[in-house]
């Protein structure tokens, strides 16, 4: 197996139990592992097949873990109608445009969302994809992520529940459950690698409680059960429409209603709980089941701001969403990571309430946690070569060179110089390498058009 040497880091953020940033430091790479880490001086270095230099100007961190995303999204981003309606207002306006997406609609917007939060320092995240029109399947998605060496854990969402039987969406974009758990067998059997080091898991993920039955709920954690580490996967407590819902159909909390339907566990994560309330804190908690924190789009929606600092404190699992890829807009987790840290500091109207670290552990440490990964989040021997490297050298973070790593949330950058996924590198001085991104997004533009104009 090939062998790296990353020397010359300025600051190495390892997220590990410590804490230990290592100032001037070098990390050795093997294949697709971390071999060794530390001062410059205290790693070998002789043996390396290449070397790459960072001259004293990068911070290195682990790659940012994404937990929560609508890649199809990506078609349908400020669309006019849906840019200032509140979650069921804004899925109702777009549902009938989501009804006209197809396979290379799919295909264009994956590799684009993934190639946008790769570019912000991303390299695994999590997609939920609940819509199947015009012949689309959640492989078309799965090749198209594959392309950009993104590590990625596809969930197989769905909804079944359409107006006609009380749910919110139209019934032309729900499937019979018969269909769903077929399809959800058949990509866990083609897909799911549960191995470490896996690029590709599968989740099951009925897409919310207003737009499937509870039997689907049910009956997916059941199938998700009988496959090692396929996890369980949707939407909780989102806004105040969600909680009514969910009073009125089910006489449940949103809490209630999980722990009904056996959607709390170490193996499941909901995206939101913005209104999560006690005692449904302490039984995640309790459960081990995770949270996708996703502040931008919960502001974009005026959803409302999560509890993540009492989540936090009880024991909870969080990671970031960056969510979306239309209520967001964008797909960008350093804005996600510095979003996190303003939205839980105007929720306590406390200054201290997250601090730019922490911040960043939802980022990585979290988000692994959430997606039940002990091989990434952190940098130490023998974990997963998925970091990147942020140029401190830039008007962004001028100013800030006193506490670069802090200076990264704070100030705003946005953008990563290198990313290492799987020991592969696929940013190289700002520029991403698996493909062109030009006629990527042309052929994006042209399939939105297609969809909005019907
Ligand atoms: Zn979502």
């Amino acid at each position: 197996m090939k062998s790296l040497l990353i020397r010359n880091i300025h600051t190495l953020v390892t997220m590990n139990a410590a804490g230990e940033e290592i100032r001037g430091a070098a990390m050795l790479v093997r294949g697709n592992r971390i071999e060794a880490l530390g001062p410059t001086g205290s790693v070998p270095a002789g043996d390396a097949d290449e070397v790459l230099d960072l001259k004293g100007r990068h911070i290195v961190l682990p790659g940012l873990v994404n937990t929560h995303h609508h890649f199809y999204q990506h078609l349908t981003r400020a669309v006019p109608a849906a840019q200032d309606r509140e979650l069921f207002g804004w899925l109702k306006t777009l549902y009938p445009i989501w009804a006209r997406m197809t396979p290379e609609g799919v295909r264009a917007s994956a590799k684009l969302c993934a190639a946008e939060l790769i570019l912000s320092g991303c390299t695994t995240a999590s997609d939920h994809l609940y819509l199947f029109p015009n012949g689309s399947r959640l492989d078309d998605e799965i090749e198209a992520v594959a392309a950009t060496g993104l590590r990625f854990h596809a969930s197989r969402g769905s909804m079944s529940v359409g107006e006609s039987q009380g749910g919110l969406p139209p019934d032309s974009v729900v499937e019979p459950e018969s269909q769903i758990l077929k399809d959800s067998e058949r990509v866990i059997a083609a897909f799911h690698d549960p191995e470490p080091l896996s690029m590709l898991r599968i989740a099951l993920a009925p897409c919310s409680p207003f737009s499937v039955s509870q039997d689907l709920m049910r009956e997916s954690a059941a199938l998700a059960r009988s496959h090692r580490g396929v996890r369980l996967h949707t939407h909780l407590a989102e806004n105040q429409r969600d909680l009514d819902y969910s009073r009125e159909h089910f006489g449940q909390t949103p809490v209630e209603f999980a722990e009904a339907v056996n959607w709390l566990g170490s193996d499941v994560w909901h995206a939101h709980c913005v209104w999560l309330e006690e005692p449904g804190i302490a039984r995640f908690a309790e459960t081990g089941t995770g949270v996708a924190h996703c502040p931008c789009s919960n502001m974009r929606l005026a959803s409302g701001l999560a509890p993540v600092v009492q989540m936090r404190a009880a024991g909870v699992a969080v990671g970031l969403g960056a969510d979306g890829a239309a209520s967001n807009d964008a797909s960008n987790l350093l804005h996600e990571a510095r979003q996190a840290m303003f939205s839980a500091r105007v929720r306590a109207l406390d200054a201290a309430a997250m601090t730019a670290r922490e911040a960043l552990q939802l980022a990585t440490l979290g988000g692994a946690r959430v997606l039940g990964r002990e091989d990434i989040g952190s940098l130490a021997p023998g974990m997963a070569a998925d970091f990147i490297a942020v140029n401190i050298d830039t008007p962004q973070l001028a100013g800030a060179l006193h506490d670069p790593v802090a200076g990264l949330v704070f100030c705003g950058e946005d953008r990563v110089d290198y990313s290492f996924i799987n020991g592969r590198c696929v940013v190289k001085e700002r520029r991403f390498l698996p493909f062109d991104l030009a006629p990527v997004t042309a052929e994006v533009n042209r399939l939105s058009h297609a969809m909005i104009n019907g």
